[in-house]
């Protein structure tokens, strides 16, 4: 530092003291007192500088003070991941390792749209809707909803931060490919009327934006305006009908949905549109017959159905009864054993009609078992397509099912592209019994449309050999995958596949249909390690399995996976299914492990039977070993429902903190069973301890934050707060409601302090 006299000064000079800067050194104002040292990655070559440069790579915006560092463009985040939930993907990622020395680091999302033949991508448009954003991120996660179905995408997860836009570099990102699954159509947004007469009215409308997969028939309701009980279903493959035997002068109200494998779609908004008034020459009166012909074929149906109802008793083996008789409605195109028929017209357009909501809505489905037909060829052409042999590629064998090998290959229907099946064959020399059975799980299979449960093409019947046609899974069973992978998934895709079974678990049992061998080795995994329900079958599927063993009541049950109730007294339910779902948990988390190890069946038989449980696999979520005990609750009924199961994990994958708490590794006992007590009796010091005892320990906190600190104040609870309090599984409940109770009995008898 020198110090400086301006030229000019002479007389009486005053000194101003000037500091000027070395190199490496700078001053922002003139009036500073001294030098500061430039701060890190800048520097000055020259003299007296007020400020430093950047070095290479390294930038300052605008805004930062000229004592702040030089910074850079974060690196790239890291350790992505993804959830496909039909046509939604949920991305979850680490923050990058360095932060270019900035605190405003947000994520930017590039999407990517790209054909699975060419390698070709293209930016994604304007249709998909990011949450809560796109750009701007401040959480490593985002959701992308609306995405086409079936679809290849690629997301880039760019960091970003206050000095990226000066960065003329590589962008620093990480990739995610993903394939969204299949999803319903998207309603039907235009629709035309067309040639309008004083009874019909002929309508045009144009296909979903997004149709999601191939369209296979819309769905067309239609009713009198302000008449909204009594309407009136059309089918079409067409886009486009004429609904005739209308009143003249009558305004009518139109909805239009559309069906892909995925199911239905939403309805369109509502088209009125008026039929002509009548003239002179037709009589109102003439112009009302086809409505009353309508109505009372309605009568008459509706008559039908009651007293097949009534009568069937002795006509059906399986299923009857006014479920089935709903049935006939859903499915109209069958033909039914117990007195009423199809309401099938043209085979490209069916109608049907529904007066006072008696009849259950078009799209519920139920499961129909093939047993009821007394044909049971004809259930297999009822739910599967007969495809032709020369259709089909057979590539190689991948695997042996019970009565033949299983192939992967390649089918080419007419006017759709070449795509990867797997064909389970027939092999030669078989009984008639066999290609029942065989055939059997074909017309299971062909009534399920969902996108965790396996899908069928069709089926060859006219040629031999006898063939299965299914979707193929790339990455087979998933007990064998699992093993092959040990420990290399992360926690979220793990519970990803669980809540892929459970949500199939959940369409089968909403159909009614009851799996009975449901168990790792049973569940496929694709390439998406996207999980389907596979391996459906009638008595045969409990025959086949090399894990089922036979019972003293005879019959072979799959004991290690099955509900106590079910081998005891063969009571096969969505319940005993739910204890089955718990046993796939634990295998899933466990990488594939064998439940019970080598414990003999009679043995795993006896420990659950007195109160023995599996323990929790290593590294075990809490919350997910909780939801397995909840699913091996000796009560049926306290065992949670698949809705909720899908729901929990839904919560669990939507708040990946809540997976952190691990089960405690001290209370992880390796080779034993853990002991899972009855609802305990017994003196409880705490409101803890009371619902530790009851396996109910997760909701101490929210007792406590409630008031309910003391087991005074617990003994109060009712089902109502309970519920206030966020105890919405029924099963929790009614533990804790059962245990308040047994606790109050107890008190009256002076056992328990309360
Ligand atoms: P299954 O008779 O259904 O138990 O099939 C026997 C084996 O064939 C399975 O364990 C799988 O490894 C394989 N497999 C069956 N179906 C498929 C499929 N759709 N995709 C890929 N592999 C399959």
């Amino acid at each position: 530092e020198r110090v400086l006299v301006p030229r000019g000064w002479k007389k009486k000079p005053v000194v101003l003291l000037f500091t000027v800067c070395r190199p490496g050194f700078f001053k922002a104002s003139p009036h500073s007192p001294s030098c500061s040292k430039c701060p890190p990655h800048s520097y000055t070559l020259d003299e007296a500088s007020t400020s430093c440069l950047c070095e290479e790579h390294y930038f300052r915006r605008e805004s930062d003070p000229p004592t702040m560092a030089c910074t850079r463009p974060p690196s790239a985040p890291r350790s992505a991941i993804s959830n496909v939930n039909e046509t939604s993907v949920f991305l979850e990622w680490i923050p990058p390792a360095d932060t270019g020395g900035r605190k405003d680091v947000s994520y930017y999302i590039a999407c990517k749209k790209c054909n699975s033949h060419s390698g070709l991508c293209e930016a994604c448009g304007g249709h998909v809707r990011y949450l809560p954003q796109q750009t701007g991120l401040k959480n490593t996660s985002v959701m992308m909803v609306d995405l086409l179905a079936h679809t290849n995408y690629t997301f880039e997860i760019e960091a970003v931060n206050g000095v990226s836009d000066q960065n003329p570099g590589a962008r620093q990102f990480v990739s995610v490919n993903v394939t969204t699954n299949q999803a319903a159509p998207s309603p039907v947004s235009s629709v035309k009327k067309g040639k309008i007469t004083k009874n019909s009215i002929s309508l045009s409308w144009q296909e979903p934006d997004r149709p999601n997969g191939i369209i296979l028939e819309y769905e067309i309701k239609y009713f009198e305006k302000d008449q909204e009980t009594s309407y009136t279903i059309i089918k079409s493959k067409e886009t486009m009908i004429t609904a005739d035997g209308l009143k003249p002068g009558s305004a009518y109200v139109f909805q239009i949905r559309a069906r892909t494998a995925a199911g239905y779609g939403g309805f369109s908004r509502r088209f009125e549109f008026e039929t002509s008034p009548v003239s002179v020459a037709a009589s109102s009166d003439q112009s009302q017959i086809p409505i009353i012909v309508v109505s009372v074929t309605v009568g008459v149906i509706l008559l039908a159905v009651v007293i097949g109802f009534l009568l069937s008793g002795s006509c059906c083996d399986h299923g009857c009864g006014w479920a089935s008789s709903l049935r006939a409605v859903a499915y109209p195109s069958l033909t039914w054993r117990c007195g009423y028929s199809k309401a099938k017209q043209d085979p490209e357009e069916e109608k049907m009609h529904f007066h006072n909501g008696h009849i259950k809505l078009p799209g519920v489905r139920t499961y129909i078992d093939p047993h009821t037909y007394e044909d049971p060829n004809q259930a297999v052409h009822e739910f599967a397509k007969e495809i032709e042999a020369s259709c089909i590629t057979i590539e190689r064998v991948i695997g042996a099912g019970e009565f033949g090998e299983v192939c992967s290959g390649r089918l080419k229907l007419q006017g759709k592209r070449e795509f990867p099946v797997a064909i389970k064959t027939l092999k030669v020399g078989y009984t008639e019994k066999q290609r029942r059975d065989f055939l059997g799980e074909a017309s299971i299979m062909g009534q399920f449309d969902h996108p965790n449960i396996i899908h069928l093409e069709g089926v060859v019947t006219k040629s031999k050999p006898v063939m299965i046609v299914t979707e193929y899974m790339e990455n087979g069973s998933l007990d064998t995958f699992l093993k092959k992978n040990d420990g290399q998934f992360t926690v979220i895709q793990l519970v990803g596949m669980l809540r892929g079974i459970a949500s199939g678990m959940k369409y089968l049992s909403d159909m009614g249909y009851v799996h009975r061998d449901l168990a790792a080795r049973n569940i496929l995994i694709n390439s998406n390690l996207v999980c389907k329900v596979s391996d459906f079958g009638l008595s045969r599927v409990l025959e086949d399995d090399p894990e089922a063993a036979y019972t003293t009541r005879g019959g072979k049950i799959p004991i290690r996976w099955t509900a106590p109730e079910a081998i005891a007294f063969r009571k096969f339910t969505s319940a005993s299914d739910v204890w089955s779902y718990g046993i796939v948990m634990w295998e899933v988390m466990s990488y594939g492990e064998r439940p019970y190890w080598e414990m003999t069946n009679q043995d795993v038989i006896k420990a659950v039977e007195e109160g023995y449980r599996l323990p929790s696999p290593m590294d075990c979520p809490a919350a997910l070993y909780q939801l397995m005990l909840d699913c091996w609750q000796k009560d049926r009924n306290s065992r949670p429902k698949f809705d909720e199961i899908v729901s929990m994990l839904d919560k669990l994958i939507r708040n990946p903190s809540s997976l952190k708490t691990l089960v405690n590794a001290s209370s992880r006992v390796s080779n034993l069973l853990v002991e899972h007590s009855p609802v305990g009796s017994g003196a409880y010091r705490s409101v803890g301890e009371w619902l530790e005892a009851i396996k109910m320990g997760r909701y101490t906190e929210i007792f406590m934050e409630n008031g309910y600190s003391s087991m005074d104040a617990v003994a109060q609870v009712t089902l109502e707060d309970l519920r206030r309090l966020g105890v919405t599984l029924v099963g929790h409940q009614k533990k804790i409601m059962n245990s308040l109770q047994e606790m109050k009995v107890q008190l009256v008898n002076g056992m328990v302090p309360l």
